[in-house]
């Protein structure tokens, strides 16, 4: 078995290592130390392609392998936790959930903005009481027909306060317990969501009705 990389996850690697160095290095203490989200720092990674770098080029992602996205994130770790874990939630809980189990309609409407990184992504599955245990969560969709009825609460949400798009796990079917978990597409702007303060944020305050189901 060969375990050298190839010539392109070598280059993969010193381009987000450079980046890191050159980008992320400077202000990183500056931005942890006042909680300030790095919104040029995504926009570029968004321009690099770090934002959907193992998306299909068909929705404008990098089509690359998990090898090469794991080392990018290795490099940008070292650097900025905080944009490896924004960089992370995007590439590996939105777009490819989304890729995986959306339907074309879905993919077509919401995965070329997350993977080139126009919209950022946001994954919301934690809640007050349901950590480690997530399948305990109790955020309920109920299917009215030509829409969900989405109401709960989410928190811990990487991205939350300024991404575009979520996947919000719900119970559509409680009575299957947690094979009753699915994942719906929820925009921000929708009448209904509403982001909380830093550090809890992701809410529904009163029940937002959703038409995009996606099962996972
Ligand atoms: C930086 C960051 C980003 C995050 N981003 C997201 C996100 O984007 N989306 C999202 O949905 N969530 C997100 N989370 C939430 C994260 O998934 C939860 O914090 C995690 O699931 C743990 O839940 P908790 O914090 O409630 O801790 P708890 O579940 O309350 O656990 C507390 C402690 O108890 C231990 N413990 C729990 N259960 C057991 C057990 N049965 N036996 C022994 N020990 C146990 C745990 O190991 C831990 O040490 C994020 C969290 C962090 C810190």
């Amino acid at each position: 078995m060969i375990f050298d990389l190839t010539e392109e996850q070598l280059a993969v690697k010193e381009a987000a290592r450079d980046f890191a160095q050159k980008v992320l290095k400077p202000g990183v203490i500056e931005r942890d130390t006042h909680m300030t989200y790095p919104k040029e720092e995504v926009r570029q990674m968004a321009e690099l392609g770090f934002l959907g770098m193992m998306a299909s080029p068909e929705y404008g992602g990098g089509g690359m392998d998990t090898l090469s996205y794991v080392l990018a994130m290795e490099e940008i770790s070292k650097v900025d936790s905080s944009c490896s874990v924004i960089m992370s939630v995007n590439n590996s809980l939105v777009c490819w959930g989304l890729e995986t189990y959306g339907n074309a309609e879905q993919k077509q409407q919401y995965l070329h903005k997350l993977a080139t990184g126009e919209w950022i992504g946001a994954f919301c599955l934690s809640e007050p009481e349901a950590g480690s245990d997530a399948t305990s969560q109790r955020t309920t969709a109920v299917d009215m027909g030509d829409y969900y009825l989405l109401n709960g609460t989410k928190n811990w949400i990487t991205n939350g306060g300024t991404s575009k798009v979520h996947l919000v796990m719900a119970q559509t079917h409680p009575e299957k317990g947690h094979h009753g978990i699915n994942a719906l597409i929820v925009e921000t702007d929708w009448p209904g969501v509403s982001v909380g303060k830093k550090k809890t944020s992701w809410v529904s305050a009163v029940p937002i009705r959703i038409p995009s189901c996606i099962t996972m």
